[in-house]
């Protein structure tokens, strides 16, 4: 597999749970080369790989990649001109639970701590200076990454579906197939090819910024 080092360190996990320290390599299991962010999973055919890899990694239990059932086209130019078009920052109006303000997380007051003039420390609540005390914001700046599309109408993280492309790109592949959509709490399944599948949960109850109509091949 080309850029196999670079293709597999994009699903791995880089952030500090130690809980999911265990992510953050790929991992060998039953035939496979499995890289995971808890997000998002990628597995692959140990005969397509050139590197060897460690058994013993990996999360105790791992999900199960849905039995394929759907051929929709997943065209990679086709997602990054979606990706694309939403802005780096962009600043929208949010409601529901997304209009929860996050610096008080929706409780209207927040926690000071300060210190007197003997040196002793004190805490005191304090309305929320972001929203007013009012626990909701009507806008919020969102970054890129943190956006969602509709893919035939279930929302995906905006960042993740990113994740895909640039793997797409990092194996030569221009278009791959969503052979499962998500439902019933069960994650979108997509070949990137033959022996290469990606799971992905949606965002429930995020409102998508962009959508994609995907056709049956
Ligand atoms: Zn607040």
């Amino acid at each position: 597999m080309q850029n196999e080092k670079l293709f597999f360190s994009r699903f791995v996990y880089n952030g500090e749970f130690i809980n999911r320290a265990c992510l953050k390599e790929p991992f060998e299991r039953n035939g496979f080369i499995y890289a995971s962010d808890a997000r998002i999973m990628v597995r692959v055919e140990k005969c397509l790989c050139e590197d060897s890899y460690n058994h013993q990694g990996g999360p105790e239990k791992l999900p199960s990649f849905p039995a394929p059932e759907s051929n929709y086209k997943l065209d990679l130019k086709e997602l990054i001109e979606v990706l694309k078009s939403i802005p780096q920052y962009e600043t929208v109006a949010v409601s529901g639970k997304e209009a929860e303000c996050d610096e008080c997380e929706g409780r209207g007051e927040v926690e000071w701590t300060y210190e007197d003039s003997n040196g002793e420390e004190h805490f005191d609540y304090f309305d929320c200076p972001i929203c007013d005390g009012k626990g909701k914001v009507k806008t919020k700046e969102y970054e890129r990454e943190e956006r969602a599309i509709a893919i035939n109408g279930t929302s995906f993280n905006a960042g993740l579906l990113q994740t895909i492309a640039e793997a797409m790109n990092d194996i030569g592949l221009s278009y791959s197939v969503i052979a499962y959509q998500a439902k019933d709490s069960r994650p979108m399944l997509i070949q990137l090819k033959k022996g290469i599948d990606v799971i992905i949960m949606p965002c429930i109850g995020v409102e998508p910024c962009r959508e994609l109509h995907l056709k049956q091949e």
